[in-house]
Parts: C-alpha cells; sequence; structure tokens
C-alpha cells in the first residue's frame, strides 16, 4: 500500500484548506469527502464574514472552494471515511471503498444537526420537517412555516424563508436571541414573528406537517401552532465518533480536544474544524485549522524523519 503523507478526512472548509496547504508544501495528500453528507456551509444562508465575499450564499463559497482546490489539484476523493486504526508508527485510513495507509491524519469531520428529541421530529424528517433552509426552504413558500432556535443559524433560517415568501414564526426556548446583532436588527425590521420563551413539545401531522406543539417555559401553558414546516436550527454536535476507538479524547460534549498545534491526544492525529474543540463554528476559524493542521502534520514527518537520520 502506497504510504501518503496525509490523509484528511473531510472535505468541507477546514479540510480543503488542509488539502491545499499540503499540496502547496509538495505533501502526499488524499481528501476523503463524503458524498452523502453536506458541509453545515453549505446548510447556511447568507456569508457576511468570509473577508473579501460579504453577501455570498453559503452553497456558492462552498462551490468556489472545491473549485479552488480542484484547480490547485487537490486530490479529493468521494468517499466516507469509516475507521482510523494505528499501522506501526503511523496509520491505516479506512473508508467505504478502499484503504489508505497515512504518516498522519487530518479529522475534518465537522458536526452534525442537534435533534429536538419531540414526538413527531423523526417521522416528519421530508414531510415538513427540515434542518436546511437553503435546500428546503423554496417548498414552503407561501406557507406557515416555525424556525426553531435562537443562535445565527435560527436567526439566518428565519430571514431566509421570509425572503422566500414563506408565512415565518421564530420559536426560541428565551427571550432574547443568541444571533448577532446584524441578525437581531434585520429581523426586528422583517416581518417574522417570535414566540419567545417557548420549547417545541410535538409535531403534529397526518402524511404532512400540520401544526406543533410548544410549552411555555414560565406558565407551563402548551399551545398548538398550525404549521405546513418546521425548520429545527437548535446547534449542532461534533461528528468525533472517528477518533474514539484510536483513544483520542473528546471533550464533554464530544468535540474532539486538540493542543495549538491541532493535534490530538493521538501524535500524528490532526483536527481541525467544526469537530475540534478549538473551533468557534465560523468559516473562517475552521479554514484556519485546516491550515494549521497540515503546517503541523509537516513538522511532524519532519521531525521523525530527522529522529531517525
Ligand atoms: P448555537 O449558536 O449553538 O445556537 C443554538 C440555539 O438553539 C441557541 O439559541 C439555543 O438556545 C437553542 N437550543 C439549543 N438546544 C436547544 C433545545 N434542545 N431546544 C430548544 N432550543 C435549543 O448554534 P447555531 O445557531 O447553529 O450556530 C453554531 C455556530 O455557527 C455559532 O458559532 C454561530 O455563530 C455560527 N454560525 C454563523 C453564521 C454566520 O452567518 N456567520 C451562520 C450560522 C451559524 P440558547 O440560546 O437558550 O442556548
Amino acid at each position: 500500500m502506497k504510504m501518503h503523507d496525509i490523509v484528511v478526512i473531510g472535505a468541507g472548509p477546514a479540510g480543503l484548506t488542509a488539502g491545499i496547504f499540503a499540496v502547496r508544501r509538495s505533501m502526499d495528500v488524499i481528501v476523503l469527502g463524503d458524498p452523502t453528507s453536506m458541509s453545515t456551509m453549505e446548510e447556511a444562508t447568507i456569508v457576511d464574514d468570509w473577508l473579501g465575499a460579504p453577501g455570498t450564499m453559503g452553497p456558492q463559497l462552498m462551490q468556489k472552494f472545491r473549485e479552488h482546490a480542484k484547480r490547485l489539484g487537490v486530490p479529493v476523493r468521494q468517499e466516507k471515511g469509516v475507521e482510523i486504526r494505528k499501522n506501526g508508527r503511523g496509520f491505516i485510513v479506512k473508508s467505504d471503498k478502499a484503504e489508505y495507509e497515512a504518516k498522519t491524519v487530518i479529522v475534518a469531520t465537522g458536526a452534525k444537526h442537534r435533534k429536538a428529541m419531540v414526538k413527531g421530529e423523526e417521522e416528519f424528517v421530508g414531510k415538513g420537517v427540515s434542518y436546511c433552509a437553503n435546500c428546503e426552504g423554496p417548498m414552503f413558500r407561501g406557507k406557515k412555516v416555525a424556525v426553531i432556535g435562537g443562535g445565527d443559524t435560527a436567526a439566518t433560517y428565519a430571514l431566509l424563508l421570509e425572503q422566500m415568501g414563506c408565512d415565518t414564526t421564530l420559536v426560541h426556548r428565551r427571550d432574547e436571541l443568541r444571533a448577532v446583532d446584524v441578525y437581531r436588527k434585520e429581523l426586528k425590521k422583517s416581518k417574522v414573528r417570535f414566540v419567545w420563551n417557548a420549547v417545541l413539545k410535538e409535531i403534529k401531522g397526518d402524511r404532512m406537517v400540520k401544526s406543533i406543539v410548544v410549552q411555555d417555559v414560565k406558565t407551563k401553558d402548551m399551545k398548538e401552532l398550525p404549521m405546513d414546516g418546521v425548520f429545527v436550527a437548535i446547534g449542532s454536535v461534533p461528528a468525533s465518533e472517528l477518533v474514539k476507538n484510536i483513544g483520542a479524547k473528546t471533550n464533554e460534549s464530544g468535540f474532539i480536544m486538540v493542543d495549538r498545534k491541532q493535534m490530538t491526544s493521538v501524535p500524528g492525529v490532526f483536527a481541525a474544524g467544526d469537530c475540534s474543540d478549538n473551533c468557534t463554528k465560523r468559516i473562517v476559524t475552521a479554514s484556519a485549522e485546516g491550515s494549521v493542521a497540515t503546517e503541523m502534520a509537516f513538522e511532524f514527518i519532519r521531525a521523525r524523519e530527522l529522529e531517525k537520520q
């Protein structure tokens, strides 16, 4: 089996940046991109905090990242990384199609949507329950939708759905949004309605969603609101299962613990982007972590080679 310098698992902003920096260092790199999963950036609506490209839509920026990586010759394979195991001083990375031997591994697997864990959520996925306003919002034009959550994702989903012509209600468990000021101001100007201090209790319907049941956290009163769609935007959980069998440490929330060099507790295994405990869940941070991980993998390999001499 050919020995690669780095196998990067994940082809979002962190993984592709890691790949670009590796190619620029003339390192032998493979980037594995799971064709069945989408980077959260692709689901983002407007990206206003990527330098030089204000107002860009998430999917378009992600497409530009892919084109950039392709143009620089980053070998991205449409494969899902399924296992990492130690192999002497290096690693074997298994994908759903092949096995790769590598001196170092960069895990850039991102995060998955947090589920609301209420009755009806699972049953109505694809029948009115969604986690991506960009992807499924257009189906709800002229219909009633609820966005659950109070962070930047919920705020951008609500704004986008309203722009798409949906009758939009934002349901948040507190009386204040966590989202940044700029989104709060835009929401104030918009037609989006708010249900404050309310938690989602149930999603009801027959073949499709028909209503949601919310509970007031203070009075405990239950209210049923007619809805055609429910967009759950209550944060994310890290996709960190892959590192568990090699013993890399994760924090209490499951994020992969890394040092300032993006190295995990397993020497030679790095983590970058939304799956790491360092990342602020911004595209710029994920991308920066990807670049640091590659530079540090380069140093790691060089140090090992010097040891041998
Ligand atoms: P987040 O910032 O973690 O916010 C999650 C929201 O969901 C919070 O308002 C939280 O309520 C609420 N929540 C969590 N668990 C809940 C539950 N079980 N039931 C009801 N509500 C629940 O997640 P996010 O909005 O997905 O953002 C993730 C990161 O990506 C953030 O750092 C964000 O800034 C970034 N992001 C940036 C942009 C951008 O445009 N730059 C866009 C999207 C995301 P509490 O407020 O009460 O905790």
